[in-house]
């Protein structure tokens, strides 16, 4: 049985909430040993006792996530960085007193404390201090770091509410904090601190022009902002290996001039009909009406980044909610959070693009 916490999110005093009885009630949970969800500003994380080998274990057979992409430790105060991390560089100091508390996650050599197994195996370890009240007062009431990755099940969407948590780990977990929709919707940027010069593994709310703001030159991996399905590259994350944020259908990106897009995508979904196929697109509230099929989702208003990023998990979600066997995205510009955006769908569509 999986326990379902309600937390008002509008009660966010994070000294109230540490010692609220539910919140001392998972923190238990977690330092023991077992297993709870909770939101953060990014999305839904499914946490377990950082330094506990077997916590680790248990968050990836929970995920059905493969043992070697390695979870994320959340801390509650800059300081706790120390306890999990060796080599704190200059220009980590510079990121975390910028953006810290915040959705970044910087990778440092691990500290012996840290298990392989939260690890998946490597020597280095990724941090994080999330800026939501519900995390880090359960992690205050835990007393030890968390080890979260998204609460999903490994390949689908990240979970933005907590309806997406239940409909993935209902009876495979402890407990699961409702604490309402999550502000940002992806996941947190990440940064590799292990050498002098930074490298971004994962971008999110946070740009590699923001990071560049505070320390300089970093580095992309190639896999970031690859626009075709990397082949023969060596992820320098193991989990920028996998699949991931894929909808059950098989989703294509048209990118191109709106007026050709929209005629792409209506001549695509005019085939599919012909053969009764269940099609849907995702659009944007400029477009949304434009369509020719009856399953039209809509993301957001394109000016909107904010918007677009928060709801294009769910969306894709909801298009495996609705049976669509064939679902058309439009594309976003690559500035600014459209980076973050453009990486995530990319992944979801395996790479599969159509230019007109
Ligand atoms: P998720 O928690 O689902 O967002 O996934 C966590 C991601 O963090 C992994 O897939 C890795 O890409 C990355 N990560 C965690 N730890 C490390 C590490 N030590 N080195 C590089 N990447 C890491
Ligand atoms: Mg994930």
């Amino acid at each position: 049985m999986t326990k379902i916490i309600n937390v008002n999110p509008e009660n966010v005093n994070e000294d109230i909430l540490q010692s609220s009885d539910e919140i001392k009630l998972a923190g238990d949970i977690i330092r023991n040993g077992g297993l709870v969800a909770f939101p953060t500003e990014t999305v839904y994380g499914l946490g377990g006792n950082a330094l506990f080998a077997d916590s680790s274990m248990k968050i990836y057979a929970a995920k059905g996530r493969p043992s070697d992409n390695p979870l994320i430790v959340h801390i509650s105060e800059i300081d706790e960085v120390y306890d999990v991390a060796e080599e704190v560089s200059d220009k980590a100091g510079q990121l975390m007193e910028k953006y810290w508390p915040g959705p970044l996650t910087l990778i440092f050599k691990k500290k012996a404390v840290v298990p392989k197994e939260t690890t998946g195996g490597l020597d280095t370890v990724a941090v994080r201090l999330p800026n939501h009240s519900i995390a880090r007062a359960l992690i205050k009431a835990a007393g030890v770091p968390i080890a979260a990755p998204s609460a999903n099940t490994s390949g689908r969407p990240s979970p933005t509410r907590a309806e997406h948590v239940i409909e993935d780990l209902s009876g495979k977990i402890d407990a699961i904090i409702d604490g309402g929709s999550v502000g940002i919707g992806l996941e947190s940027t990440i940064v590799d601190m292990t050498e002098e010069v930074p490298t971004l593994l994962r971008p999110g709310f946070y740009t590699k022009k923001m990071i560049e703001d505070v320390v300089g030159v970093c580095k992309a991996d190639p896999v970031v902002f690859a626009k075709e399905k990397p082949v023969d590259v060596k992820p320098k994350a193991p989990g920028m290996k996998y699949r991931h944020y894929a909808p059950k259908g098989q989703l294509t990106i048209v990118y191109g001039n709106k007026d050709r897009v929209i005629s792409k995508i209506n001549e695509l979904i005019i085939g599919h009909k012909e053969n009764n196929e269940k099609v849907l697109v995702i659009a944007t509230a400029e477009t949304k009406d434009c369509y020719l099929c009856d399953n039209v989702l809509c993301v957001g208003e394109r000016s909107r980044k904010g918007d677009i990023a928060s709801h294009l998990f769910g969306v894709l979600r909801e298009a495996d909610d609705l049976g669509a066997e064939y679902i058309y995205s439009e594309s976003f510009e690559n500035d600014s959070l459209g980076e973050a955006i453009m990486n995530r769908l990319s992944k979801a569509a395996g790479y599969n693009y159509i230019e007109v």
